[in-house]
């Protein structure tokens, strides 16, 4: 249902058939959860608070699992981020990227960064502003253990199509800018189960699934 969502937005936008990845957002959920979906081939799972996380990926080590971090990033948990996951979607601060670049074991490859933008004051919620992006990219990609993709945003709901597709294109113009400084990124992920339909029209390339896929979380 979710694929079938992504394949015929990604069609509907112009866009080549596979253009679009899916993170499947796998907080308040169960291993069992995970671990079913896995076995219909999801690669791409991502979890947003470590103290639920960590047993899971402890019990699914058996699996091909790529693990995505989209939760905000507290400076005392990112040794457990930095060992344990492939990619960062909720990167917004130099600190953090210096703590992430320390961390990173050398056994590992370079962790996989997006930058998370924030498009609107909005309590409770990460994010560096637009202004700040192009400088914290360039302090990014002069770290060794770090590999900047890309962008990341959470923008809020907007009542149309329209005006959603227009808060999504605003990052994707941030990451052309990038592009056109010379920085070498690929990756736009955005889009939720109520807007991957405008994300993937405005050139998400991953979108970041929870409740579509899984049904309702648990409270965390
Ligand atoms: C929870 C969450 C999602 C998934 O949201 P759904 O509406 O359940 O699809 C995506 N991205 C982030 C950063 C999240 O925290």
């Amino acid at each position: 249902m979710t694929r079938t969502r992504i394949a015929s937005a990604t069609t509907r936008a112009g866009r080549p058939a596979g253009s679009v990845s899916l993170v499947a957002i796998s907080k308040g959920q169960p291993a069992a959860a995970i671990r079913a979906l896995a076995e219909l081939g999801q690669r791409d799972f991502g979890e947003n608070y470590l103290q639920e996380a960590m047993p899971k990926l402890e019990a699914l080590r058996d699996l091909p699992i790529t693990w995505h971090f989209t939760g905000q990033i507290q400076s005392n948990k990112t040794r457990t981020i930095a060992e344990s996951f492939a990619w960062v979607h909720t990167l917004d601060r130099e600190r953090i990227a210096l703590r992430l670049n320390e961390q990173r074991p050398e056994h590992l490859p370079p962790i996989n960064v997006c930058l998370e933008v924030r498009l609107e004051e909005e309590a409770g919620k990460g994010g560096a502003e637009p202004a700040q992006i192009a400088d914290l990219a360039a302090r990014v990609r002069d770290l060794p253990r770090l590999k900047l993709r890309g962008l990341m945003a959470l923008p809020p709901p907007r009542e149309s199509f329209a005006e959603q597709k227009q808060l999504f294109d605003r990052v994707a113009n941030l990451l052309q800018e990038l592009q056109a400084a010379g920085f070498d990124v690929d990756t736009l992920s955005m889009g939720m189960s109520g807007d991957l339909e405008a994300a993937i029209a405005a050139g998400a390339t991953y979108v970041r699934v929870g409740t579509a896929l899984f049904g309702e979380r648990r409270p965390a």
